[in-house]
This record gives structure tokens, sequence and C-alpha cells, in this order.
């Protein structure tokens, strides 16, 4: 094929995962990648990777349609999310499937994800209030000031394999009601939400070009990093390529947000209740079969009596988790997202036992975990963890916790700090004192107290410290207000005719 060609439009965007560019799917002239089932085990369709002509071709829509929209008033825009967020809700179980079917998370999982979504559109349609600058009136005689908010131009999005609708919806409302044209790059796992994602726009009276999708992997990433007309970029992945992004856009003089990966703890309190802090871990270490960037990978247990009876607890509850297929009911945990990553998680069990923590279940024995079928593996559980050993360092992502036990708050909040990462962190007390003092203490970008993922509401935003986010602004929230525009502050005078003179010294308000 030859790679320079016009992409062709298809009508079925589900089974040929194709791009999404200039208001309709195209079908890519590049590479083939297999996406898989992970239920089954299964390629059950292919996606196709953008070539760099590609990518300048959905820029080059994102950029022809920027004028015109960028023109349009942000109530206008808001309105267009309204319409978005409605075919969202009646189409919220059909994303859901096509979600938990290349993911494999649950259906009840994945519509939690979508509903996490939806709730950043509605944020976004207050755009119009969001929008408003400052005004100061008299700054000096005659003289008024006001600050515009204005959209950068093309922006564009590159998105992880664990959350393809959330992590996008992170994005792409924000910037769009702001006024700027929007290229998404989501993850070639799972690319299909992306195209549903963009045929719901479409519907919802979107015009052509202001959003597009490439799908691809690391070439079409470099064609966005490298292309002038992209403005910023929003990166949401690992802390290695986070890294990556934010130096490349850099250099490439782009204002880029990446966010990395995370090791979350949870401290439980020696008078914490035992019975929410187990079902809260249990949730949060295991759901989604630990593959999400604010599960909890580290139970930090604050003196031996409540580490023994935690994992007395863990140990009892993790018997009894359902594990399955992610579409058959009643299932809590699915399959790994493909075969490498289940062989990589797998490692890391191999790994902590080698170091010295102490297994106390181990996922490569349950009987889910059988070879043939999908990419399984049941919970593992280490307890006696220690910070030196590359379990507790490094990010695991897969259904595995590992219990750190500390002898008092100060060394529980001391352990924290000292980690690379500092996504988010939580604390189980009964103690007001204790949980204030951790909200203050701990380095880290999002806290929960008695709550295990505190993953912040729409209207907050979302950011970890450290390695788990490079750049200024958090994601959505205010701070996506920030992100996708840039600041005008204007001065102005409207002198009587004859009081103009020429000013030599810096001009000052008397
Ligand atoms: P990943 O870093 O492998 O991929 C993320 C995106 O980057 C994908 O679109 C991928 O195609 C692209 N990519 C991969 N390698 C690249 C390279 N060398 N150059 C350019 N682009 C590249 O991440 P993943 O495996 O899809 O997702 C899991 C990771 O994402 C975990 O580390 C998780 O913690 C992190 N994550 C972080 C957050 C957060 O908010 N901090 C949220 C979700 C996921």
């Amino acid at each position: 094929m030859n790679p320079t060609a016009e992409p062709t439009p298809v009508t079925a965007p589900i089974t040929a995962i194709s791009h999404w560019i200039d208001g309709k799917p195209a079908v890519g002239s590049g590479r083939l990648a297999p996406v898989y089932n992970p239920s089954l085990g299964r390629v059950v369709r292919e996606v196709g990777l953008a070539t760099k002509a590609e990518v300048d071709l959905a820029l080059a829509s994102a950029a022809r349609a920027f004028p015109a929209w960028s023109q349009h008033s942000a109530l206008r825009r808001a309105r267009v999310m309204f319409r978005f967020k409605e075919l969202l809700e009646r189409d919220a179980k059909r994303i859901a499937r096509v979600i938990s079917e290349e993911h494999g998370k649950t259906l009840d999982d994945a519509l939690g994800e979508v509903t996490r979504g939806i709730e950043v559109v509605e944020f976004a349609c207050g755009a119009p209030q969001l929008l408003k600058g400052e005004f100061s009136d008299s700054v000096g005689r005659g003289v008024d000031s006001y600050s515009l908010r204005q959209p950068l131009g093309v922006v564009a999005g590159v998105t992880p394999f664990n959350f393809p609708a959330m992590v996008p919806m992170w994005m792409f409302p924000i910037a769009l009601v702001c006024g700027n044209c929007f290229v998404l790059k989501p993850s070639e796992r799972d690319p299909s939400a992306a195209l549903l994602l963009a045929g719901l726009l479409s519907e919802a009276g979107l015009p052509a070009g202001v959003f597009n999708v490439v799908q691809g992997d690391k070439q079409a990433v470099d064609a966005l990093l490298d292309h002038p007309q992209v403005a910023a970029l929003s990166f949401v992945g690992s802390t290695p390529v986070a890294r990556y992004i934010q130096g490349r856009a850099v250099a490439n003089g782009k204002r880029v947000q990446a966010l990395g990966g995370a090791k979350n703890h949870m401290v439980v309190m020696p008078d914490a209740d035992l019975g929410a802090a187990t079902e809260a871990l249990i949730g949060a270490a295991y759901g989604s079969a630990g593959e999400r960037c604010m599960a909890v990978s580290v139970a930090v247990a604050v003196g031996d009596q409540i580490a023994d009876a935690l994992i007395e607890r863990l140990k009892q509850r993790l018997a009894q988790l359902r594990i399955g297929a992610a579409d058959a009911p009643d299932v809590e945990m699915g399959p790994l997202v493909t075969a490498a990553h289940l062989a990589r998680v797998r490692e890391y069990i191999d790994i902590g036992a080698r170091e010295g923590a102490r297994l106390v279940l181990d996922g490569r024995n349950h009987s889910a975990a059988a070879p043939g079928g999908g990419f399984f593996l049941g919970p593992s559980l280490f307890d006696a963890v220690r910070p030196e050993m590359r379990i507790y360092r490094e990010e695991i992502f897969g259904p595995v916790l590992a219990v750190v036990r500390v002898s008092d708050y100060r060394a529980a909040v001391e352990l924290i700090n000292a980690h690379e990462f500092a996504n988010g962190s939580a604390i189980f007390t009964q103690s007001g004192a204790i949980a204030r003092a951790f909200a203050v203490d701990v380095e880290v970008g999002m806290v929960g107290v008695n709550v295990p993922i505190p993953v912040p509401m729409a209207f907050h935003s979302f950011g970890g410290w450290r390695n788990s986010l490079f750049g200024d602004h958090h994601a959505y929230g205010a701070e996506g207000f920030r992100f996708y525009t840039r600041l005008k502050t204007v001065t102005q005078r409207w002198p009587e005719a004859d009081a103009v003179r020429a000013e030599f010294v810096m001009p000052t308000m008397k």
C-alpha cells in the first residue's frame, strides 16, 4: 500500500479498527497489530498503526477546523458537550462492553470508568463560567485591565491501555470546550473505545476535524511530538515513557503534562476498623487485576499486631475471590491485558520470593491461572516486604499486594515520602488527629482518609508528584482549563483626543 495515500472510509468502525480523521473513520495504510480478548486469550481484531503521513493528515484536518471552532462562543461549544454527555449515557453499556472485551476488566468496572469520564464531560459543560477572565476597572485614570483565556490551537493526547475511555475523557472534553482541536493516540492494546467516542462526538454535532483519532504506537507518538502544529501534548502512561515524552515535547517547544506510573501505599493504623480496611484493600489492590494507576500495591501495617490480623483476614477473603471472564456474571477480577504482561507480573512473583519476602498467597498456583484460555492470574500476597526489594520499588501493575511492617506512624510517612513514585496514598484510622497530620505530612499528589482510591472528582484535578507526573499541570478540573488555554492580559485606555503624550519612563498608574 502507498503510505501517503488518503485513508479510505469504512462503515464498521468496531470490527475494522481504523483511525478517525476529518469526521469519519479512515482505514490505515501502515502496519497492523493484533488486539486480544484477554478473557479468551485470542486475537479478536487488528488495529492499523498510523504512519507519519496519517498523523500529518489528522493534524492538517485539526488545523483546518481550528479557526472556525475557536471562534464559536464557549456556550456553543459547551452545547456540543451537553449532547455528547447524553449520547454517552445512552451508549454507556455498549462502550463498557467493548472496553471489557479488549481490556479484560469486568463489565461493572468498565461501566464505572465510563461514568467517571462522563463526569469530566459534565464539568466541561461549565466552560462559559470557567473561561471567564478577570476584570479590574480603573487601574489608573481612565485605564481598565482584563484577562482572556485563549485556546492553544491543535493539541494531542496519548493514553494508556488501562482506561481506554476515561483517560481520553480526562483530556479532550476540556481541550475542546476551550476551543482547541484534538488528536488522540489511544493505546494500541484496546483501541476500539476511542472510535466509539469519536462517533458520538460527531453525532453530537462536533464539526469534522475538531476531534481526530490516530491509532498507533511509538511511530505515531513521535510524529506528534515532532510536528510543529502540535501546541501541547497530554500523556498518561508509564514513567519511562512519560519522562521521554516530556523531554522531547519540551525540546520541541511544546507545553506538556506527562502522568506516569505509581506505587500507592495504604497505611493501616492500629486503631483502624480492620473489616473496612481489609475490604478496601482487596478492592483497591485486586480490582481491575491491579492494572490501575491508583491501585493500592503496598499496605503499610503499623505494628505487628495489626499486620498479623490484616494478613489473616486478607488470606480468608482472597480465597473466595471470584475470578473469571470479564463478561461473566458476579466476577470480581478478570484477566491481565496481554500474555506479555502476564509473564512480566509472574516474573515479579519469582523475584519477590527470591528476594526473601514471605509469599503468603501465590497467584501462579490459583486454579484460574491454569494454562490455556485467557491471561489469568490469581491474587498474590507478600508479607515482610522491605524497602530495598524490587517488588517494593518497582511498579508491578498486577494483582500483587506487598505488606510492609513499620513500627509507628512516623516510619510509615517516611517510607512513603522516600518512594520514587508519589501518585496517591491512603490512611485507615479512627483518629482525626492522625488523619489530619497524614494529609499534611505525606508528599504525594492525592490523599485518601479511609478512602483507598482517592481519585479526585471532575471538578478537582488529578495528578501525582515526583516521578508520577512530569510537567506543571494536573489533569482535568481547573488545572485542565489552565493547561489547555493561555492567558492574555489587556490594559486599555480610551483617552480624550488631546491627552496622549510620549512617556519615556516605565509606565506607572498615577
Ligand atoms: P505505556 O507507557 O506503555 O503506554 C502509554 C502510551 O504510550 C500508549 O499509547 C503507547 O502506545 C505509547 N507508548 C508506549 N511506548 C512508547 C514509546 N517508547 N514512545 C512513545 N510512545 C510510547 O503505558 P501502558 O502500559 O499503556 O499503561 C500502564 C501505565 O500507565 C502504568 O505505568 C500506569 O501506572 C500508568 N498510568 C498512569 C496514570 C496516571 O494518572 N498517573 C493513569 C493510568 C495509567
